[in-house]
């Protein structure tokens, strides 16, 4: 019966906060489908597609990848969807896509429903996203060519400059719900789930 519904969920929050693992399982359980723009990048990378060959090196540095990009990239999701029943994972990430965001949100009639804001003090992220490359490693995966130290620092850095404005964009339009990321999957589910309408 919800499951008509629209509704529209917008993680936020550093780089290595969880967003990704807590969106999947809210996307689970929520019957919402997770729109995680680093996915799909990367998968463009994987791929060699012509977007993915323009995108590689900004990636690579840690530096975001041009709004007009994103925003075509998140249209083309969006068009045609009924309901609307989405979380987003790594975007908006500028004040300009979250602008872009709402126009596209208003033409569908389907409102922001929630922002959680994920939040994990600097020095745990960086631990966090090392331990994931070196995890990646020990597995016989290829690690996210984007997770290492030096990388990391310098994602935390755009978000810090480029993203953490989007924190006074939501919380003025009282979406905004600040979630202590720090604990176990399970535990920051539970305060997520506690913070939603
Ligand atoms: P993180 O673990 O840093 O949150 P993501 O998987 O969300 O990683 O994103 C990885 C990279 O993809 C970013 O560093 C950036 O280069 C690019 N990217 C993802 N989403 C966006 C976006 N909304 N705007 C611009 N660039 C983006």
């Amino acid at each position: 019966m919800t499951q008509r519904k629209n509704k529209v969920v917008i993680f936020l929050g550093p780089p290595g906060a969880g967003k990704g693992t807590q969106a999947e399982r809210l996307a689970r359980e929520g019957g919402l489908t997770k729109i995680s723009t680093g996915d799909i990048l990367r998968d463009h990378v994987a791929r060699g597609t012509e977007l993915g060959r323009r995108v590689k090196p900004i990636l690579d540095a840690g530096q975001l990848v041009p709004d007009d990009i994103l925003i075509a990239l998140i249209r083309d999701r969006l068009a045609g969807m009924e309901p609307v029943r989405v979380i987003f994972d790594g975007f908006p990430r500028t004040t300009a896509q979250a602008e872009a965001l709402d126009m596209l949100l208003e033409e569908l009639g389907a409102p922001v429903s929630a922002v959680p804001l994920l939040e994990v003090p600097d020095e745990v992220l960086i631990e966090r996203i090392v331990e994931r490359g070196r995890q990646a490693v020990a597995s016989g995966q290829t690690p996210r060519a984007d997770d290492t130290e030096e990388v990391a620092r310098k994602r935390q850095q755009v978000y810090r400059e480029q993203t953490q404005p989007l924190i006074d964009y939501y919380g003025g339009r009282s979406h905004l719900r600040h979630v202590d990321g720090v604990g176990t999957m399970d535990e920051v589910y539970a305060r997520i789930m506690g913070t939603m309408p």
